[in-house]
């Protein structure tokens, strides 16, 4: 356990989507003056420099934020038409999110969830954050404690999976749950889903935001399928996006060796979703896979019911 570092993987296309929905989903609670509580279950150390080591082994980014911000036309594979359209209102309210953290322009820093969320919350919101990894929580304390928040913030060292759910419900009764784990160990899959359904019950009217990814394995594939199946069950409405880069094929180079595609595909499943979410991710979507796509199999999907 513990070997996945989020420092190798901010700003690739997965986060792209995530923190794309999660900007338009919080800015839509948001717009009710009563407080939020925002709980992120697996919130990573919270900050990460692009131009650091971590990124620059993966070069993940390069695919994912670093992409988006180059001009349409130099970004590989944009289509005329595609580069001269104006930016989904969701891809541009990400981007300015990412531009505040980056007032010289560019993307040297990129904000983890944490401080995406902190960045948009009134004073008298609250953001619950869980972090297991030793290195990554001790980043995350560190990170937070510039921001002074005070109150408005607490970092606990704890199983987002078995703890989170005491936040719920908030005071308030309003709240966005982000469940977002590295799924390193097959049996987060089931835990998701034991989450999920536990918060449910404590608290129905939550809106609850699962990040998962789209690789070959049944768990993967069988998440989204017993998400909507919950939700369903339990009277809720939901929205699926998916949003896939490359083919998840195994590449076999002329010299016989092979080589992973690393992570071809995403998808965020959220229960509760706000109403204005699916138009919103119909315009972004084909848009992120008109930049983002590396190869002709790039694609995305959207659902929704209830
Ligand atoms: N939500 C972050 C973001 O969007 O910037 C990224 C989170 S990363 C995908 C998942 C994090 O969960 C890792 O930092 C990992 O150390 C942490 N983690 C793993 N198991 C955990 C658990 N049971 N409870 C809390 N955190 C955990």
């Amino acid at each position: 356990m513990f070997s996945y570092r989020h420092a190798f993987h901010a700003g690739n296309h997965a986060d792209v989507l995530k923190h794309t929905v999660l900007i338009a989903t919080l800015e839509h609670l948001l717009e009710k003056d009563a407080a939020l509580t925002v709980v992120d279950t697996h919130a990573g150390a919270g900050l990460y420099r692009l131009d650091g080591d971590y990124a620059d082994t993966s070069g993940e980014a390069a695919q994912g934020i670093l992409r988006l911000l180059q001009p349409p036309a130099v970004a590989a594979g944009t289509k005329k038409a595609a580069a001269d359209a104006p930016l989904a209102e969701a891809i541009a309210r990400y981007l300015a999110v990412i531009a505040d953290f980056n007032p010289k322009g560019g993307a040297k820093v990129y904000p983890g969830s944490p401080f995406i969320v902190q960045h948009l919350l009134r004073d008298h919101d609250r953001l619950k954050l869980f972090e297991l990894h030793p290195t990554d929580s001790r980043t995350l304390d560190a990170n937070i404690a510039q921001l002074e928040a005070g109150r408005q913030i607490a970092v606990l060292h704890e199983d987002g999976f078995g703890s989170a759910t005491k936040f719920l419900p908030p005071p308030s009764r309003r709240a966005l749950v982000l469940c977002d784990p590295s799924y390193e160990l097959k049996t987060d899959y089931g835990r998701v889903l034991d989450f999920v359904g536990e918060a449910l019950k404590r608290f129905a009217t939550g809106t609850y935001a699962v990040w998962y990814p789209i690789i070959p394995r049944p768990e993967a594939h069988d998440l989204p399928r017993r998400l909507k199946t919950m939700a369903t069950k339990a009277g809720k409405s939901w929205l699926h996006a998916t949003l896939t880069v490359k083919s998840s094929k195994i590449v076999t180079a002329p010299t016989g060796e092979t080589r992973r595609p690393g992570l071809p595909a995403s998808g965020m499943f959220l229960i509760n979703p706000p109403y204005t979410l699916k138009a919103q991710m119909a315009a972004a979507l084909p848009q992120l896979v008109e930049r983002l796509g590396q190869d002709r199999n790039a694609a995305f999907s959207l659902d929704a019911g209830g």
